[in-house]
């Protein structure tokens, strides 16, 4: 219609006109048309998919390939390369395609995904398989991966940092069930499995159909029978029986956990570990787990890093949240200097006291302490003797008391120990260990807090880009392994991609 228009359109001098018509090239989407395609081409000599294809053939696969059953000689169809598959997922992930149906999709129409599988159709189920089904040669390829970029000179181990952070599992916080609504689901589900007949002989909606849905069913009965399982986990760690009895597991994916965002809000997720060196910001230790605090992640990490280069990392720099005195202590057997800033506990005390009705003129302070009788002396002039002591790791708690005579007749009592009863007032004196002390002394360095100013910008760097560019906000798979192997392919893309900024050169150049 716009073509007539403009046809129609006069122009010329006035008292001269004359109508004329444009000529347009025509859009003919009805013809067939056959033109000769150089695959080789369809990607210039920079592209980094060019790069990766280059990268992942300099890795030894044989791992992969000791699983692949057809061989040369006998019948059966030919496997796909796991050099090809290997490539195609790093390539999505630094896309940020996570879906395999996704790059079987692109692969019939865009030039990167045509250029590394030269043309050929690649089934979905073929990437999604791959993808989860090879847990130990993932973890070898990782490592691989790492000595070829110490070789380039892109890691020292000299300095890592590492952070942890919250990634939502695919499950919706109202999956989350007690064990009698699970157990009423997998009554249901178990039922459903014992009327299961034979696939081959439905007719209602054919074999393969009936096949995928006696399989769904299958899976959800384990799912339930795995909720059971990690219920039982979760109340382990409860104190109360109440607590216990309230206990909740997802019915969708069993092993995640609702864990503390950075927003604020709570969610369904996993625990992201990850450890960095920073010399060039690469990746040197993953790891994923269900709790949502960070401080029993610290000395697994560095044993992570351990495994994956042979030696332990020269000085790690964390925030407040991986430092216990525990892991301090665990640092210094190891001979690794830890760089982070340890809360003193005040709050928390104050908190603590606050609900026992201490009020501020009767909080520990006040006491007197005297070294040389060993005894501290309360606002009232009452002396208050040793009642024993608890020893934590680096540190142990003196405590000390007053007679319950001397509470009882104070004037004082209420606003001092409200809630002793016959017993007096305790309070208790924190000795920490000479290793605890020393680094508390280390990071009022000007040296160690320069160190910890640069800690956000090599350990969070990874965990924003491997969200931001790889886009896993939310994990696609369910379950720890899963998981695992889906953070443990992001982590490799994010490494392929550091060794392709700062290393790789297209072969023309
Ligand atoms: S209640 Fe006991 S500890 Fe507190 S001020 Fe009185 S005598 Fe001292």
């Amino acid at each position: 219609m716009r073509e007539d228009k403009v046809s129609e359109f006069n122009v010329g001098e006035v008292g001269k006109e004359k109508s004329r018509r444009v000529r347009l090239k025509p859009v003919n989407r009805e013809q067939m048309v056959l033109r000769p395609m150089d695959v080789e081409r369809l990607v210039p000599e920079d592209h980094e998919v060019r790069a990766i294809w280059e990268f992942v053939g300099r890795l030894d696969l044989s791992r992969y390939y000791e699983d692949i059953e057809v061989v040369e000689g006998e019948a059966g169809r030919s496997a796909s390369d796991p050099r090809l598959l290997i490539s195609l997922w790093i390539y999505a992930y630094s896309k940020g395609v996570s879906s395999a149906r996704e790059i079987s999709r692109l692969s019939e129409y865009d030039p990167a995904y045509q250029w590394l599988t030269g043309m050929e159709p690649i089934n979905y189920h073929t990437l999604s398989d791959f993808r989860v089904k090879h847990k130990e040669s993932l973890d070898e390829l990782f490592t691989q991966v790492l000595g070829l970029l110490s070789v380039e000179g892109l890691l020292s181990l000299e300095r890592v940092m590492h952070d942890g952070s919250k990634v939502r599992a695919c499950a919706s916080a109202d999956t989350f069930r007690r064990e009698e609504r699970i157990r009423v689901h997998l009554e249901v589900a178990r039922e459903q499995v014992e009327q299961m007949g034979d696939p081959r002989t439905a007719e209602e909606v054919g074999p393969r159909v009936a096949k995928a849905r006696q399989r769904a069913v299958r899976e959800k009965q384990q799912r339930l029978e795995k909720a059971l399982e990690e219920l039982e986990k979760i109340r382990a760690c409860k104190s109360s029986p109440e607590e216990k009895k309230k206990a909740r597991v997802s019915m969708s994916d069993p092993e995640a956990r609702i864990m503390k965002q950075s927003d604020g809000g709570y969610a369904p997720s996993y625990n992201v570990q990850i450890t960095t060196d920073a010399k060039e910001k690469v990746i040197v230790g993953v790891g994923v787990s269900q709790c949502g605090s960070d401080y029993g992640e610290l000395v697994s990490a560095v044993e992570k890093v351990e495994e994956n280069m042979g030696c332990a990392p020269g000085q790690v720099v964390v925030d407040g949240g991986f430092i216990s005195r525990e892991n301090i202590l665990v640092m210094e057997e190891k001979k690794i200097d830890l760089i982070g800033p340890m809360g003193d506990g005040a709050e928390q005390s104050a908190g603590q006291l606050n609900r026992r009705g201490v009020e501020a003129a009767f909080r520990p302070e006040a006491f007197r302490y005297d070294g040389d009788s060993e005894s501290y002396t309360c606002p009232a002039g009452k002396v208050l003797r040793p009642d024993g002591k608890e020893e934590q790791p680096g540190r142990i708690n003196y405590r000390y008391r007053a007679r319950g005579a001397d509470c009882r007749a104070c004037a004082f009592r209420e606003k001092c120990c409200p809630q002793s009863g016959t017993r007096g007032r305790s309070i208790r004196r924190a000795v920490d260990d000479p290793v605890v002390v020393a680094h508390m002394e280390k990071m009022q360095s000007e040296e160690a807090k320069h160190i910890y100013r640069h800690r956000g910008e090599v350990a969070e760097f990874p965990n924003a880009w491997i969200k931001d560019k790889i886009g896993l906000r939310q994990f696609r798979l369910r379950g720890l392994i899963k998981v695992g192997m889906e953070v443990l392919w992001a982590c490799l893309t994010y490494n392929i991609k550091q060794w392709i900024r700062l290393c790789w050169r297209p072969q023309w150049a």
